[in-house]
C-alpha cells in the first residue's frame, strides 16, 4: 500500500488500526536488519520468532558508532567515506553515493552521531508533514500561512550537516519552484543581518530556536524588525512560558511547539489544542526509568528508547535518545488518537548534586527551572552546575532585586531536597548558547576541563 494513502487513511490515529500497522513494521524492519546489518544480525542472535519490541536489547549511540560499518544495511557505506563528505560545506543536503541524506548530531549525548535518511525515510517525513503536521494546524491558520505567502524561514545553525540545515537545503534542492518558500538563517549570524535578510523575505512561518526567534521578537518589538508571521513554531530547546508569551505578543502569532530529533525529524505533530501528538505508526517511543524499565503515562522518564519504522540503511531499535519525556495519560480533545506527549528536557542536563553525608540527589531540570521560571524581574536565566555542590546562575535581569530573591528561592528549594550545603552563586557571565551546538540550555553541567 502507497505510503501516502495510509497517512491519509490513519489520519485520526485509530489504535487498533495503528498498533496493527506498528506491529507489522515491527517485524518488517526487525527481519531486514538481521538480514543487512551485521551489528543486528549479532545482537540477535537467540531472538525467537514471536518476539515482542520489549525483548529486543535497547541500543546506544556510542556502541553504534563504534560499529558504524556493521551497523548500516549497505555494505557500501563506509563512515571513513562519510567523513570526506561531512568535511565539505558544500555537499551539505546533497545526497550521498546519490541515495542517501546525511546528518550529524550531537543530541543529547553531546557525542556525534552520523545520520542517514534513504529514500523511503525521507518519502514518509514529506508525508507526514504535509498529510499529517500541516492539516493538524487547522484550516484557518493554514489558509492565513498561504495568504501571507507561504514563505517559511528556520532559524539554525548552519555552520555543519546538522538536520535542520540539511534537509532545507535537500528540499530546497529538490523542489526548485519551491525554493524560495523555505530558507535557513544562521543562529550565528549578526541580529543586523538577520533583521534585514527577514524584513526583505516576509515568512509567513518562523521555526528554529527559540532564543534566536526571543532575540528577534526583543527586535520586533523595538521596530527594527517589520514582520507578520502566522505561525511560530518553537524547537530544539526548552522555553520558559514567558519567552512564549513573549512570541505571541510580539509577532501576533500562534505559537506552537515542537520535538523532533536528527534521528526522526517528524517526531510529533502539533495539533489545534498545541499538544504534541507522536507519529506512532512510524516511530515509537517507549519512556524508561534510570534502570531501563517503562514508565507509566503521566509520569515523566529519565529517558527514552526511539524505533524508527521507516528508515533501513540505519536501522534504529530501540535506541536511547536520552530526553525526558512524559506521555500524557489522556487523550487530546482534538479528536485524535496519537498519544500526546510533553517534553522535559535532556537527561546530561539532569542534576547529579552531593547532600551533606555524600549522597547524590538527582534533581531533573524541569524542576528546577520552574522553581525559578516566572520570578519578576528575571528576563532570562541559565542554571550551571559547576561541581556536585555549587550552582552558578546566569542572569539577565530588569530589576536589582531579582538576584536575592531567586537565589532564597532555589536556595529553600534545595534545602527541601536535602541539599541545604549547595552554593548558589551568581555568574558574571549572562545566559548563553552552548558553544559547540548552539542551542541554549536552561539547565546546563559545566563541561570538566
Ligand atoms: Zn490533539
Amino acid at each position: 500500500m502507497n505510503v501516502q494513502w495510509q497517512a491519509w487513511r490513519d489520519r485520526r490515529g485509530d489504535r487498533t488500526r495503528v498498533l496493527s500497522r506498528q506491529q507489522a513494521r515491527i517485524t518488517e524492519l526487525v527481519a531486514y536488519a538481521r538480514q543487512h546489518s551485521p551489528y543486528y544480525r549479532s545482537l540477535y542472535t537467540d531472538l525467537t520468532r514471536d518476539f515482542r519490541l520489549t525483548d529486543l536489547p535497547p541500543t546506544a549511540k556510542p556502541e553504534l558508532m563504534a560499529h558504524f560499518d556493521e551497523w548500516v544495511t549497505d555494505p557500501a557505506v563506509r563512515l571513513s567515506d562519510l567523513d570526506v563528505h561531512l568535511a565539505d560545506p558544500a555537499r551539505i543536503g546533497t545526497l550521498f553515493r546519490d541515495r542517501y541524506l546525511v546528518s550529524t548530531s550531537s543530541g543529547s549525548s553531546g557525542q556525534r552521531a552520523v545520520l542517514l535518511q534513504d529514500e523511503p525515510m525521507r518519502k514518509v517525513a514529506n508525508t507526514l508533514g504535509a498529510l499529517r503536521a500541516m492539516p493538524a494546524l487547522g484550516v484557518g491558520l493554514v489558509r492565513e500561512i498561504a495568504a501571507r505567502g507561504g514563505r517559511m524561514a528556520n532559524l539554525v545553525a548552519t555552520d555543519g550537516h546538522f538536520g535542520g540545515v540539511a534537509t532545507a537545503e535537500f528540499q530546497r534542492a529538490q523542489r526548485p519552484s519551491r525554493a524560495d518558500r523555505l530558507r535557513v538563517f544562521s543562529v550565528h549570524a549578526p541580529i543586523e543581518e538577520t533583521v534585514a535578510a527577514l524584513n526583505e523575505y516576509q515568512p509567513a512561518m518562523l521555526g528554529g530556536y527559540a532564543t534566536a526567534q526571543v532575540a528577534l521578537a526583543h527586535e520586533q518589538l523595538a521596530g527594527r524588525l517589520r514582520i507578520a508571521p502566522v505561525l511560530i513554531t518553537t524547537g530544539g530547546e526548552a522555553i520558559p512560558a514567558a519567552d512564549r508569551a513573549l512570541l505571541a505578543q510580539a509577532f501576533g502569532a500562534e505559537v506552537r511547539n515542537q520535538y523532533g530529533c536528527s534521528e526522526f525529524m517528524l517526531l510529533t505533530f502539533a495539533c489545534a489544542l498545541d499538544r504534541l501528538h507522536i507519529n506512532d505508526d512510524w516511530a515509537i517511543l517507549e519512556p524508561v526509568d534510570d534502570r531501563g524499565h517503562p514508565v507509566s503515562p503521566g509520569v515523566p522518564s529519565t529517558s527514552v528508547l526511539l524505533t524508527n519504522l521507516a528508515n533501513r540503511v540505519q536501522p534504529i531499535i530501540r535506541y536511547n535518545l536520552g530526553d525526558s519525556i512524559t506521555i500524557d495519560p489522556d487523550i487530546c480533545g482534538c479528536g485524535r488518537q496519537y498519544p500526546t506527549l510533553r517534553v522535559q528536557g535532556r537527561t546530561n542536563d539532569l542534576l547529579e548534586l552531593q547532600a551533606p553525608d555524600g549522597t547524590t540527589v538527582r534533581l531533573l531540570p524541569l524542576a528546577v527551572t520552574t522553581v525559578v521560571d516566572g520570578l519578576p524581574g528575571v528576563r532570562r536565566f541559565q542554571i550551571v552546575q559547576t561541581t556536585p555542590t555549587h550552582l552558578h546562575i546566569r542572569l539577565d535581569a530588569t530589576n536589582p532585586d531579582a538576584w536575592p530573591r531567586l537565589r532564597e528561592k532555589l536556595t529553600t528549594y534545595l534545602a527541601k531536597q536535602g541539599l541545604g550545603t549547595v552554593e548558589v552563586t551568581l555568574d558574571q557571565t549572562p545566559p548563553q548558547r552552548d558553544p559547540s551546538t548552539g542551542k541554549f540550555k536552561l539547565v546546563t553541567v559545566a563541561k570538566q576541563t
